[in-house]
């Protein structure tokens, strides 16, 4: 029994707390609040006609502390979960710290002036939440989060040591619209068109933006062209699996997503330089995000799976040589907007937030044996995560391949 406030109103916020209004026995108070509370106020009205539950919805502007502080006194919450947007993960894990209040987050901090998605900024916060007793976990997504908590259950149940591992995200679905992203138009953008990154022999190698493509036949999605990209969990799991010889992230997207981004960032509309518009300084890929679909509109008409794993080279725990294992999740986006009136890219996302907060509000990840800090998912145990996503609609499979990636 406990008291939950979630920050944001966008559709990983939407599944999160439609999930977490499912599971009252662990989250029995449920406050939300984001910058427009109409988002939250609809959130609420979908939670109470598909569960019974009550949410209680404020209007917040997250990036002021004292405001931020002042929420968290009234609704005295024992955990803070932060869909908002990665700009906003510093001043709300100050207003944890100040009011003495566990964190959660999907996405590490980025600065609005700058592409850089990094960890430091939010490692640097460890010894204060560790002095104030509180815990903040980070990356509690699919991609970070299941990724690297998929990659810790091979560690534990199968390879002794990780030599080489690869992240596939496929999203197979189709919403019909000629462009559209199915997360936050301006963070999908600037992550996606940022140079790639990847792990190699103890250090990061960086290519162009998109310059390495390879095909793969996913299970119930079929071929796909997938992408070489950074992704923030290749800093985590580079730091937490030192053996690591090459970690590789790889994004499926069709020639036609490839080409409206193409045009859109030759003519600079994703540029995130402001520039004078009629004696107004705009953000070329602000503006964009808000002339494109929003992420939470695409369910009703998104159709066919999201497939999203790891496969991971090493030696077996056995003893019997050099192993291989694919571990992923087959996700519809049918069923997932059925369930909760948002597509699967949200929803395998906020089941994820929700069960990262549970295993909080319970005390099962407690952080180093209930001491405060900051926490990657890499250090925590995988088991009863891992339970709890096949009970909470993300099933998993895992299985042998014949032989390591042969991209
Ligand atoms: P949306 O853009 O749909 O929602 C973001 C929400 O945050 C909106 O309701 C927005 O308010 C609110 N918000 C923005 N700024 C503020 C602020 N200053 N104060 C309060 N609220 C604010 O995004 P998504 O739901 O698609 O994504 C949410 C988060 O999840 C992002 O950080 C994204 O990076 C992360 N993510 C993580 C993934 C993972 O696997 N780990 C995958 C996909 C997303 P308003 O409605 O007014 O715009």
């Amino acid at each position: 029994m406990s008291t939950v406030l979630v920050i944001g109103a966008g559709g990983v916020s939407s599944v999160c707390v439609h999930k977490m209004g499912m599971n009252a026995g662990i989250f029995s108070d449920i406050h939300l609040a984001s910058r427009t509370k109409s988002k939250s106020d609809a959130i609420a009205a979908s939670v109470k006609e598909r569960t019974g539950q009550n949410v209680a919805t404020y209007e917040i502007d997250a990036e002021e502390v004292p405001a931020m502080v002042n929420l968290i006194r009234k609704v005295q919450p024992s955990l803070v979960v932060n869909l908002a947007l990665p700009y906003q993960d510093l001043p709300i894990m100050d207003a944890c710290l100040e009011t003495g209040v566990h964190y959660l987050d999907t996405a590490n901090y980025e600065p609005k002036d700058e592409a850089k998605f990094e960890y430091h900024w939010q490692w640097a916060y460890h010894d204060r939440f560790k002095e104030a007793g509180i815990m903040a976990l980070l990356g509690s997504g699919f991609d970070p989060g299941v990724t690297s908590v998929f990659t810790m259950w091979l560690k534990k149940h199968k390879l002794k040591t990780i030599r080489q591992l690869d992240i596939l995200d496929c999203n197979g679905g189709d919403h019909g619209q000629a462009f559209a992203t199915n997360f936050n138009p301006e963070i999908n953008i600037r992550e996606i068109t940022a140079n790639a990154r990847h792990w190699e022999n103890g250090e990061f190698v960086e290519t162009p933006a998109l310059s390495t493509k390879v095909e793969f036949d996913f299970d119930q999605v079929g071929p796909k062209n997938m992408y070489m990209m950074y992704h923030e969990e290749l800093e985590s799991l580079s730091k937490f699996i030192p053996e690591l010889e090459r970690a590789r992230f790889w994004m499926t997207f069709g020639d036609e997503y490839i080409k409206h981004l193409t045009v859109l960032q030759n003519v600079g509309m994703t540029g995130i330089e402001p520039i004078k518009y009629q004696g107004q300084d705009i953000i070329p890929l602000q503006f964009l995000a808000a002339v494109l679909p929003k992420p939470e509109t695409l369910g009703e008409t998104t159709t066919g799976n999201t497939n999203i794993g790891v496969i991971a080279t090493g030696e077996a725990l056995d003893g019997s040589g050099e192993k291989t294992f694919y571990i992923n999740n087959i996700c519809s986006h049918e069923a997932a907007f059925e369930e909760t009136g948002n597509q699967g890219v949200s929803y395998t996302t906020g089941v994820p937030a929700m069960i990262g907060s549970a295993m909080m509000l319970s005390g099962t990840w407690a952080g180093a044996n209930g001491q405060g800090g900051v926490f990657n998912m890499e250090q925590m145990n995988p088991d009863p995560f891992m339970e709890m996503l096949n009970e909470h609609g993300l099933p998993w499979q895992v299985k042998e391949l014949g032989s390591p990636v042969s991209f």
